[in-house]
């Protein structure tokens, strides 16, 4: 099968393909064939990107238009990235080995409608008038006093580096491209270099809809590149979706010239199932969560609070429904699990495995790789019960479809459980109480919490973490707020 994208064999800085240092090999992670040899950057790349950035914001032709004609550019990209719909999906199924129910919803659609609602709200973010107030004069305290107003503009940051990780590449970089230009700011992009061309191909719309050049900048390289974006002080922000590990690098080099952060990563995130539950949902939504990308999803929920006197009986459905559920290389329509990205991946996530054996953890089903699946980096879809919450595989985000079932009494502990992890980034309760779940989701600490499935894709809600979850969030209200400046602009009115 030819695989879309491909042939983007060059980097896009300031509106041209430029080469890069050389090539790598883009592996299918469910094949282990070579996709491609896409082209990879160092830092001499990363410079004229960054220069290119640099100048097409300092020139302001960019900035200095108005939301809604940017908002025009935006929506021709969107456009552009819909009429290729069927292009990048096929794309992400090669490239992430993502199943193709979840690669059309939640990697392709459900992003690209979310935008569209960025584009709507930005429209009406510009510039906010501050209210009438009345003071006394301090220059002139006795005399007449001062009727004052003023508005509040939102200016672009600057020159923004947006760097990404592998496992929604398309939804990750358009969480960047979309509200960063929106916004006014110019962008270097930098793609994880497992998946360059869920990147490149931005630069392919970029100039199909005549984005003036230096607006996007599209460089790929790995850690060092990715330093060199974050430290040089010509950028003025980083915008960084990842692992906890490296954004905590990414914090202190951008430390030395200030910039402004904004962090999404990791997650362990907790979904509790209470009593009076029906334990068959809860049991599909957590195991369906699983495979969702092969549990290689910041937001998944994969700790299990279940309350002790139902907790034997999720563990049996849980088991009963895991053989059904086909493993395989996503280019069967009829997979639901496809592999993890690569051996590296695999072999963190068979590590993680063996401690929970080693720690005294329930294997409930799982443990190894699938049969008849000699090629691929796969691994079965795992459960553990009798899990404490102190042990590696409760505390540690595996990245990988494993699930630890921890057993609860009250909903006071199942609480105390789920906010005991260093991570906030997401959190689920599944019960028959609606109103009791949403006073529990309130004492969460977590960016969100879905009660029974929550109510759709939400495109209004922001995302983002507390804690070592992340700094800031995405889309919402005040999404292009991440990446502005506000000034307050005020003057005396009535004379
Ligand atoms: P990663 O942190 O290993 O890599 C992410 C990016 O950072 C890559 O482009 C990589 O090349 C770059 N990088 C590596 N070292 C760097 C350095 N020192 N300075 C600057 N850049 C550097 O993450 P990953 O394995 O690609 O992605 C998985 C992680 O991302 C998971 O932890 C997951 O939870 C998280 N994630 C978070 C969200 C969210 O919205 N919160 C979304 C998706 C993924």
């Amino acid at each position: 099968m030819k695989i879309p994208f491909t042939h983007l064999d060059k980097l896009y800085i300031d509106g041209s393909w430029q080469a890069g240092s050389g090539t790598e090999d883009v592996l299918n992670p469910a094949t282990e064939e070579v996709i491609g040899h896409a082209p990879v950057g160092n830092t001499v790349t990363a410079r004229a990107a960054i220069a290119a950035a640099r100048q097409a914001f300092d020139q302001g032709t960019w900035s200095a238009l108005s939301m809604a004609e940017r908002a025009g550019y935006m929506r021709r990209m969107h456009a552009a990235l819909v009429a290729r719909r069927e292009q990048i999906a096929s794309l992400i199924i090669a490239e992430v080995g993502c199943s193709q129910n979840v690669t059309y919803g939640m990697q392709v659609d459900m992003p690209l409608a979310h935008v569209l609602t960025a584009i709507d709200q930005s429209l009406h973010t510009e510039s906010r008038q501050i209210p009438i107030a009345t003071a006394p004069n301090p220059m002139d305290p006795g005399g007449p006093m001062i009727l004052g107003s003023g508005s509040i503009e939102r200016e672009p940051v600057g020159v923004v580096a947006g760097i990404t990780g592998y496992n929604f590449p398309f939804l990750l970089n358009l969480a960047k491209v979309f509200p960063a230009l929106l916004a006014g700011n110019t962008l270097v992009l930098k793609p994880s270099p497992f998946t360059p061309y869920a990147a490149l191909l931005f630069g392919e719309i970029a100039e199909e809809i005549g984005l003036p050049r230096g607006v996007l900048n599209i460089v790929t390289g790995g850690a060092e590149v990715g330093t060199l974006l974050s430290s040089h002080p010509d950028v003025d922000m980083v915008s960084f979706t990842g692992s906890e590990v490296v954004g905590a690098s990414i914090m202190s080099q951008a430390a030395a010239s200030l910039k402004r952060v904004h962090l999404e990563l990791g997650g362990k995130s907790a979904l509790i199932v209470r009593p009076d539950a029906d334990i068959q949902a809860a049991v599909m939504g957590a195991v369906g969560g699983l495979t969702v990308n092969a549990g290689q999803g910041c937001a998944l929920l994969t700790r299990f609070l279940v309350h002790n006197s139902i907790r034997e009986q999720f563990v049996q459905f849980a088991q009963a429904i895991v053989g059904q559920l086909k493993v395989g290389n996503p280019a069967d329509p009829g997979v639901l699990m496809g592999p993890l990205i690569r051996e590296s991946q695999r072999a963190k996530v068979e590590q993680f495995i063996a401690s929970g054996l080693e720690q005294g953890a329930t294997l409930v089903c799982g443990g190894g790789r699938p049969a008849g699946l000699d090629k691929g980096y796969f691994v079965e879809l795992t459960l553990f019960d009798n899990v404490r919450n102190d042990m590696t595989i409760a505390q540690e985000e595996i990245f990988g479809p494993v699930g630890v079932v921890i057993g609860f009494d009250t909903d006071d502990e199942a609480i105390a459980i789920a906010n005991d992890s260093r991570y906030g980034l997401n959190s689920g309760i599944v019960s028959a109480d609606a109103a009791t779940a949403y006073q529990m989701a309130k004492r969460i600490r977590a960016g969100s919490v879905y009660i029974n499935g929550g109510g759709g894709t939400m495109p209004y809600a922001p995302i983002g973490g507390y804690k070592r979850s992340g700094i800031g969030r995405e889309f919402g209200p005040d999404w292009l707020k991440e990446f502005a400046e506000e000034k307050s602009i005020v003057y005396p009115i009535g004379r």
